[in-house]
C-alpha cells in the first residue's frame, strides 16, 4: 500500500495499491487484449470515446482539482489548470486524428519507379507505456496518452507513488464511460515503472534526466522506441529595449508558478547591463509580494509547497552554495516559516556559472540573475548548459529576436512570453542535449509518433520479369546500365557515354 501524504502539511490524502511488476504485468495483457478492436474501429470512434471522456473530465473537474491539490500542495488556481488542457488537446487531436492517420500516396520520385503506385500507411505500435511526474499528473499524463489513444494504441500510464491519487481517479472515468479497456492505471513506485518498460511496445517518460537514462538504456535493450521529456535550465535573456514591467511579471510567474517545479520554469536570467538593477528591483517587488500557503480555502495562495522533502533539500542546498559564493538572496532564501515544504520565494542576484542553482535543474521557487554586457554574452551563457529545453528572448526588436532565437541550443525559444510554446499543440516540445530525445505534440507528429510507418509499394506494370531480375546476361547488363546511365547523368556526354 502507499500512503500519499499532503507536501502542505504531512497529513495523509489517500492511500493506492503498490501493484509492482506483477500488477504491470496484469494491466499490459489487459489492454493488449482489447487494442486490436480498438484499433478497428478507426480514428473517428476512437475520436468519439474521446469526446465522451472529455465530457466526463468536464464533469469531473472540481473532483479532480481538489485531488490534485491536496496530492501536490498547489495553489487552487494552478490545479485548475490541468484539465482544461487536456480538453483543449482532446478537441485539438480529435478533430484531427483521421486526417492525420489517413495514407499517404507520394509521387513515385523518378521515371525509374514511375510505374509504381506508392503508399505510406500509419500503425500503432499496440501498447504504449507512458510513465508520468509528481509536477503536473494529469496535464503530463493525458497530454501523452491522448494522442497514442487516438494512434490506436493501448495505453498504461504509471504515474508518481508521490501524486497517483488524480490519475487513478481520471482513468477510472474512461472505464465509466464504457470505453474498451484500452487505457489503465498501475500505481506503484520507481520499480513498477522499470517494470513498464519491459513490457511495453513504446516508451514515453517525462521526468529527471538520470531517469530517463536509465529508461532509453532498456529501451534500447529491448530495442523499442522511447521519447524522454526531461530537465531544463531554461535562459531568459532580457535585452534593455524590452518591456521591463512585462518581462519581470513574466521572470516572477515563470520561476514560481508551480513552487518552481516546471521543466520549462524560468531558471536563470541574462539582462543586459543597462537595465539589470531596474529589472532587479520590480522582479525583487513582485516576488516579495507573493502570497504562500496551503490553499484548501481556494485562491489564497499564488505559490504552493515543494513536492517532496527531497525537492526541498536540493532547493535549499542551491540556494546555500550559491550565497556561500558570494550571491545576494535579495528576498526569501530560506525554508519558509508555514513548515511543511514550504521554500520562500527567493531572488538571488550576483550569481555565476560556479554556482550550482546557475548549473543543475533547481525546481523550485528561485530566481537567480545576472548582468550581461550585451546579447552575445547572454547567448554564450545561455547555451553554457548541458541542458536544451527552453529559452526565451524579451526585446520589442521582432528581426533581433528571431536571430538570437536561431543562436540558441533550445528546443523551443519564446519572444516576450514564458513557455506559451507548451499551449500551442502545431509546434513540437523537444528538448535538445540532455532535456530529452523525440518530441511531445508538434500537429502530426503528436500522433504519428506512436505509429510504425508502413510502406506499399505496388506494381502496375507487370512484365514477366525485371530487367535487373534473374537471368543475368552481359546484354541485358548493358541494356540496364544504359538505361540507368540516361536516367540519373545530368550531362549529355554522361548520358550517352557507354557503360
Ligand atoms: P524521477 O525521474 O525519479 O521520477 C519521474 C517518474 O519516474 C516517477 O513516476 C517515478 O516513479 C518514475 N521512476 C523512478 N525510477 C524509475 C525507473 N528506474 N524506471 C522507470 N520509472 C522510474 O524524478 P525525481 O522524483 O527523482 O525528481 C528528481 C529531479 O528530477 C527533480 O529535482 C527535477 O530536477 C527532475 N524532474 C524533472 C521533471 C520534468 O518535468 N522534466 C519532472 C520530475 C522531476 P516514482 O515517483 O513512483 O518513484
Amino acid at each position: 500500500m502507499i500512503h500519499v501524504l499532503s507536501p502542505a502539511d504531512g497529513t495523509l490524502v489517500g492511500t493506492v495499491a503498490d501493484e509492482g511488476s506483477l500488477g504491470v504485468a496484469a494491466a499490459a495483457q489487459r489492454t493488449r487484449a482489447a487494442q486490436p478492436a480498438w484499433e478497428a474501429i478507426g480514428p473517428d470512434a476512437r475520436a468519439g470515446w474521446l469526446f465522451r471522456y472529455r465530457d466526463w473530465l468536464l464533469d469531473h473537474d472540481e473532483e479532480l482539482a481538489t485531488l490534485l491539490q491536496q496530492e501536490t500542495g498547489k495553489p487552487w488556481q494552478e490545479a485548475t489548470l490541468e484539465i482544461p488542457f487536456a480538453l483543449d488537446l482532446i478537441n485539438y487531436y480529435g478533430a484531427r486524428a483521421a486526417g492525420y492517420l489517413q495514407d499517404e500516396h507520394p509521387r513515385p520520385h523518378g521515371l525509374g519507379t514511375a510505374a509504381k503506385r506508392l503508399t505510406v500507411g500509419y500503425r500503432p505500435y499496440q501498447l504504449v507505456g507512458v510513465i508520468c511526474p509528481w509536477n503536473f499528473p494529469l496535464m503530463i499524463g493525458l497530454a501523452d496518452s491522448i494522442p497514442a489513444l487516438l494512434a490506436g494504441a493501448a495505453v498504461v500510464l504509471k504515474p508518481s507513488e508521490l501524486t497517483p491519487l488524480a490519475t487513478e481517479r481520471a482513468i477510472a472515468g474512461w472505464s465509466e464511460i464504457g470505453a474498451p479497456a484500452v487505457f489503465a492505471c498501475v500505481t506503484g513506485a520507481g520499480e513498477a515503472g522499470a517494470a513498464l518498460i519491459d513490457v511495453v511496445d513504446y516508451a514515453q517518460f517525462t521526468g529527471s534526466t538520470a531517469t530517463g537514462r536509465k529508461i532509453a538504456v532498456r529501451a534500447a535493450e529491448r530495442l523499442i522506441p522511447c521519447s524522454l521529456e526531461l530537465g531544463g535550465k531554461d535562459a531568459m535573456i532580457v535585452l534593455a529595449d524590452a518591456d521591463l514591467e512585462r518581462a519581470a511579471n513574466a521572470a516572477v510567474w515563470g520561476a514560481m508558478f508551480n513552487a518552481g517545479q516546471a521543466c520549462v520554469s524560468v531558471e536563470r536570467v541574462y539582462v543586459e547591463a543597462p537595465v539589470h538593477d531596474a529589472f532587479v528591483a520590480l522582479v525583487t517587488a513582485k516576488a516579495a509580494a507573493l502570497r504562500q500557503g496551503e490553499d484548501s480555502a481556494r485562491y489564497q495562495a499564488d505559490v504552493g509547497a515543494l513536492a517532496s522533502p527531497a525537492q526541498l533539500a536540493i532547493v535549499e542546498a542551491q540556494v546555500q552554495d550559491a550565497v556561500a559564493k558570494g550571491a545576494r538572496a535579495l528576498t526569501g532564501g530560506r525554508r519558509s516559516a508555514l513548515g511543511g515544504t514550504f521554500y520562500e520565494p527567493t531572488v538571488l542576484a550576483g550569481v555565476d556559472h560556479t554556482m550550482t542553482a546557475m548549473r543543475e535543474e533547481t525546481f523550485g521557487p528561485t530566481l537567480p540573475i545576472m548582468a550581461v554586457a550585451d546579447a552575445d554574452e547572454a547567448v554564450r551563457l545561455a547555451n553554457d548548459s548541458r541542458y536544451g529545453l527552453s529559452a526565451s528572448v524579451w526585446t520589442r526588436d521582432a528581426s533581433r529576436a528571431r536571430e538570437l532565437a536561431r543562436r540558441l541550443e533550445a528546443g523551443s525559444v519564446n519572444v516576450n512570453d514564458v513557455f506559451a510554446n507548451l499551449f500551442t499543440f502545431p509546434v513540437p516540445h523537444a528538448g535538445w542535449k540532455q532535456s530529452g530525445l523525440g518530441a511531445r505534440l508538434g500537429g502530426p507528429y503528436a500522433i504519428r509518433k506512436y505509429c510504425r510507418t508502413q510502406a506499399v509499394t505496388e506494381s502496375r506494370i507487370t512484365p514477366r520479369a525485371e530487367l535487373i531480375w534473374y537471368p543475368y546476361s552481359p546484354r541485358k547488363g548493358r541494356l540496364a546500365g544504359r538505361l540507368l546511365r540516361l536516367l540519373h547523368a545530368r550531362d549529355r556526354g554522361r548520358r550517352l557515354r557507354k557503360g
